[in-house]
């Protein structure tokens, strides 16, 4: 059998000077990302990519493991029908809408604060009412710490101020892949609201998502430095899950390992903006390849079908948490986000 050559280490010397590059946190260029991008998933090459942005984030975020919870407050058939995504008309999973009581939001946001939540994310489908993502927002706040964050439609400035009234301090918002394709959105639209969010003093939270292996590498190179320009303060990968049924079957799905070399470029990208870098779905290897932010969930999600509702795919706080202890992470320090 021939052997292991564990001895020595060498990379390519293109790749030693981009990693040592990225690794001072003034980010990598355009052409630089596109070489990590290509590597071979199995390379020397890849794991030391995955090294240095695991380097970088345990340097500037500590040991600090990130748990956002996601509280879905509605389900419906949603009518924009983006191809992705599981609540929609088209998919034909959910045939009627479902408005989580407040009560019951309360209930999940007062659980996951006492579970060490460092933020709660309240997502709802495009045609939810801001009104009503208002008037929860207030009631939260009378009733939590935990920083809030909204996951709605695009906004105007009166809007996002609205939301900065009712309690909330940031907004994730992102321009997902496909956007204009597989959405019926537009992309100049998605980035004004970003530029709103900045304007009226919202944190801006984004994710490039949702990857699939159809997408191409420029369009997800394009999201990352989409992410840096505006300073998000968290960015990182989202894979698509795909529902049964889903248009976007025929594709398949990236793998977890391919998702952390993916992870791990967008973290040299990145540099010195964040104060956070995601992943979803929540899995170790994430963990050694910059990633260090998770959100578990419960409620509605567009992955899921009716079955896995209610704390499902995302998986539940404590079993993130219990990942990030598993791979040195200590999801009981403060946030850095907030
Ligand atoms: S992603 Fe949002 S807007 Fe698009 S179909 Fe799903 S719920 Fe509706």
């Amino acid at each position: 059998m021939a052997g292991i050559d564990v001895i020595s280490w060498q990379i390519r010397p293109k790749i030693q000077e981009i990693l040592s590059r990225g690794a001072d946190f003034a980010g990598i260029d355009r052409q630089a990302a596109f070489e990590l991008m290509g590597l071979e998933l199995h390379s020397r090459e890849t794991y030391a990519l995955m090294h240095t942005a695991n380097q970088m984030t345990r340097q500037q975020f500590g040991r600090k493991g990130e748990n956002h919870f996601h509280i879905g407050v509605n389900i419906e058939p949603c009518p924009f029908n983006c191809s992705f995504c599981s609540l929609t008309e088209s998919a034909g999973i959910f045939k009627k809408r479902v408005e989580f009581p407040t009560p019951e939001i309360i209930e999940w946001a007062k659980t996951a604060q006492a579970e060490g939540a460092d933020a709660l994310n309240i997502m709802t489908t495009g045609t939810y009412a801001l009104r009503k993502l208002l008037d929860l927002g207030g009631h939260l706040k009378a009733s939590v710490s935990t920083p809030l964050v909204a996951n709605t439609r695009d906004l105007s400035h009166k809007e996002a101020e609205q939301l900065l009234e009712a309690g909330f301090v940031g907004a994730y918002h992102a321009v997902r892949l496909g956007e204009g394709k597989d959405t019926p959105f537009v992309v100049r639209k998605r980035i004004d609201t970003i530029k709103v969010l900045k304007d009226v003093g919202l944190k801006w939270m984004n994710c490039v998502e949702p990857v699939g292996p159809e997408h191409d590498i420029g369009e997800i190179v394009d999201l990352m430095f989409l992410a840096r320009e505006y300073k998000a303060t968290y960015s990182g990968i989202m894979r698509r899950i795909n529902f049964q049924g889903s248009p976007m079957e025929p594709y398949g799905m990236i793998s977890e390992l391919e998702m952390a070399r993916m992870l791990a470029v967008s973290r040299l990208v990145m540099g010195d903006i964040p104060a956070a870098h995601c992943s979803h779905e929540p899995d170790e290897i994430s963990l050694l390849a910059g990633g260090n932010l998770f959100f578990p969930e419960v409620g509605a999600n567009p992955r899921d079908g009716m079955d896995q509702m209610g704390g499902g795919r995302g998986k539940s706080i404590r079993l993130t948490q219990q990942i990030h202890r598993e791979m040195d992470l200590d999801p009981a320090l403060p946030s850095n986000c907030f």
